[in-house]
């Protein structure tokens, strides 16, 4: 790292902000593989985010954002940079059909505010182990609700400053949005908006979801869900037809419950989890001449991407 840890702890105790030296991806991301991370912060306002993300980068130290990590494979080498965990920077604001909410709030309790208030469009969020912030990256969504539905706009740290984007500026697309393209803008807190339905009717639709959710995918399993997807096929029905259910490398298999799923089944390494994708990939197309698209992010695992020189 260009600044030593001890400047940098330093730095975040002067800012109110809990570090961490012993973690490492295994214990940050829903796979439960990862290196080790040589410094983890957890400012637990936008404020406090905005001034260490500042910081850390005019010192130009690596960093990575992490929600819950339910969409992140990092690598297995040690990363030499700084975790900024958001899951502290959480708190809702409900008036009337609109709230105000922090990157690091979980979806899942976002989602039981809204139907206590019989606020709907967004039962999807209780199917989601995310953080809302996160889910925003990917826009993520299931069951034709996604996160493109219900936002007004963003608050980031885009190229140092504190900005209010809106919704179109997002360019929220199929499990794509703007902040994909630039891991180093960070979202401090969204605008949602909601319409009005009945706490009744809220909860029975997402009662319906998650029924649907566990009879279809293996959600004990260590995964991060659908790690593949294209614009307009689905994909796992193609892994399916390929045959791939149960193929795996090392620890790693493609869920006999839900081909999309791949699952960490036995003390899996994300390299293993990393092959049996590209693996995955490769005979998509080779089989169809189907290009999918890796859906979990990828942290550490430089450009060696079997695919990188297709253009698209
Ligand atoms: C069992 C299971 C079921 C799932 N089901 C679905 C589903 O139905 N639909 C779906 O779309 N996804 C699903 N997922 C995937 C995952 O939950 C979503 O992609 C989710 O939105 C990730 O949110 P997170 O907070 O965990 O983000 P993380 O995994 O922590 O991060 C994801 C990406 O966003 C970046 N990031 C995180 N927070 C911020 C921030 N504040 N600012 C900028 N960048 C940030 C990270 O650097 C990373 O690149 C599932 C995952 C699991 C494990």
């Amino acid at each position: 790292m260009t600044t030593d840890i001890r400047t940098i702890q330093k730095k975040m105790r002067a800012l109110g902000v809990k570090t961490d030296e012993n973690k490492s991806f295994a214990q940050l991301t829903t796979f439960g593989v990862g290196g080790r991370i040589a410094l983890t912060v957890y400012p637990d306002t936008p404020s406090k985010c905005a001034k260490t993300l500042k910081y850390l980068r005019k010192n130009a130290v690596k960093t990575v954002t992490v929600g819950r990590g339910s969409n992140i494979l990092a690598s297995d080498d040690d990363f030499d940079g700084v975790a900024v965990v958001t899951t502290a920077m959480n708190g809702v604001k409900i008036r009337g059909k609109r709230a105000e909410v922090l990157a690091g709030t979980s979806t899942k309790y976002l989602a039981r505010l809204l139907c206590q208030r019989g606020l709907c469009k967004g039962e999807f969020l209780a199917c989601l182990p995310a953080t809302v912030g996160g889910a925003v990256v990917t826009n993520a969504g299931c069951f034709g609700q996604d996160m493109a539905g219900i936002l007004k706009s963003v608050k980031a740290l885009k190229d140092g400053r504190v900005v209010r984007i809106g919704a179109d500026e997002c360019k929220l697309g199929k499990r794509t949005s703007v902040f994909c393209d630039r891991p180093d803008w960070t979202v401090l807190s969204l605008s949602l908006q909601f319409e009005q339905s009945t706490p009744q009717r809220v909860a029975d639709t997402v009662g319906y979801m998650q029924r649907q959710k566990a009879s279809r995918q293996p959600l004990n399993g260590r995964s991060a869900g659908c790690v593949l997807y294209h614009e307009s096929v689905a994909v796992s029905r193609l892994i399916d037809e390929a045959g791939l259910k149960g193929f795996r490398i090392g620890g790693a298999e493609v869920s006999h419950k839900h081909a999309g799923f791949v699952l960490n089944v036995d003390k899996a390494t994300a390299l293993d989890i990393y092959l049996l994708i590209q693996h995955i990939r490769k005979t998509l197309w080779e089989r169809f001449g189907l290009f999918a698209k890796t859906e979990v992010r990828l942290v550490g695992f430089g450009n060696d991407d079997f695919f990188t020189e297709r253009k698209e």
